[in-house]
This record gives structure tokens, sequence and C-alpha cells, in this order.
């Protein structure tokens, strides 16, 4: 039966590693520099307006966010990466917690890479990658904010993405937009191929 990404219901924040969720259910990964777009494209994914923000009081950049959908897997909204206004305490604090996240052995079934449609991806943006890389899950990375791209652009941005991120010929790079739904249907046939159980 189609996964029913309208059904969507937050969990639990997660501080330390004992609050990981292990359940046995498959887990999406979210990852994205802060005002990329991450918030949105989770909303859009679940059809709501403000859903991705539950649970996530303002200036808390160091929690990861549960999502479960239709009972049948986790979105996990990783905390974002590369905010100017961050303390040092701060930035330590959201390395630890990513270093043990990457760590914990088969949480991640499927990293989603959130990047900019407009830019280059940035150093933090590979470094995620190679996170996601390491831990051995296959990827998808989604290129957000398409409808800020000229026609024109969209071609040589995405060739861009896909050489500066290294990506592989089953590496799926969806274009997106948040904004207008654009890659809705293809990022959730990527999620539910990569999650079935
Ligand atoms: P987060 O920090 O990564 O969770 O980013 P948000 O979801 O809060 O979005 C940051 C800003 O980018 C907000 O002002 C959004 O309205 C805007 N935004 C997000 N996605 C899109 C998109 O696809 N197109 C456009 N034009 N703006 C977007």
């Amino acid at each position: 039966m189609a996964i029913n990404f309208n059904k969507a219901e937050f969990i639990l924040s997660a501080t330390v590693p004992a609050q990981f969720v292990h359940d046995g259910l498959p887990q999406a990964a979210f990852a994205g520099r802060s005002n990329v777009g991450k918030s949105s494209v989770i909303n859009r994914v679940v059809n709501r307006k403000n859903f991705a923000r539950v649970g996530a009081s303002p200036g808390k950049t160091t929690q990861i966010n549960y999502f479960k959908i239709d009972g049948r897997l986790y979105l996990v909204d990783l905390p974002g990466y590369g905010y100017a206004k961050v303390s040092k305490a701060e930035r330590d604090r959201w390395g630890r917690l990513m270093e043990n996240y990457f760590q914990s052995a088969g949480l991640i079934d499927l990293g989603v890479l959130i990047v900019d449609a407009r830019h280059k991806p940035t150093a933090d943006d590979v470094t995620m990658r190679e996170w996601f890389r390491g831990s051995g899950c296959p990827m998808v990375v989604v290129a957000n904010k398409l409808d800020k791209l000229k026609r024109s652009e969209i071609e040589p941005n995405l060739a861009l993405i896909r050489e500066t991120l290294n990506l592989g010929p089953d590496d799926v790079l969806v274009p997106f937009s948040a904004e207008k739904g654009e890659g809705k249907d293809a990022l959730i046939t990527a999620l539910a191929g990569h999650l079935k159980r």
C-alpha cells in the first residue's frame, strides 16, 4: 500500500544519543544549511504549513526532530548548519550531536541532503555528503529554491551540484521548489522506494 505522507506526527526532539530512535522503522535523515529551506521541504512533503517547526523552539539549533509518517517510517530533521550567528559552544554541541548520530550504527536508511539550487554547494554541504557516504546509506540530494532560477540556469546549476558533491550515476538529484511544489512527487517516490520494508 502506498505510504500516506499526509499522515505525519511529531514524535520527539533528541538532544542526546540516548534519545535517538531505534525501533526498526526505516529512517530518512534530512540535512541542510540553515535557511536552505529544509523545514519548507519537509512541510511540502507532508502537505502542511508549519509542521516541521513543531517542537523546535527558536535558537535551538542542536536537536534532532523525529516525525513519523503513516506509522511506517521516520523523517529525521537534523539540525541545520552554517548559521553565522551561532556561538562556539553551540557549534561544538552541534558537532558532538552529529558525530554521535552518524556513528550510531544502522540509524540512517536514506540520506536527504538539501542544497540551494542557485549556488555551488558549500564546503559544509560537501562535508555532510561525506558523512552520509561514510554511513553507507544511499543519498537523495534535493536542489531547493528552483523557482529562483532562470530556465537557462537550471541544467548548468544541477551539473555543478552533481560535480561538487561528487554524485555518482545512482545518486538521485531532485530539482525542487518548496515554494511551488515542483519535485514533490519525485522526492516522495525516492523516499518511498528507498524506505520500503
Ligand atoms: P530552514 O532553515 O532550512 O528550515 O529553512 P526554511 O524552511 O525556514 O526556509 C528559509 C527561507 O527560504 C524562508 O523564507 C522560506 O520561505 C524560503 N524558501 C524555502 N524554500 C523555498 C523555495 O523553494 N523557494 C523560495 N523562493 N523560497 C523558499
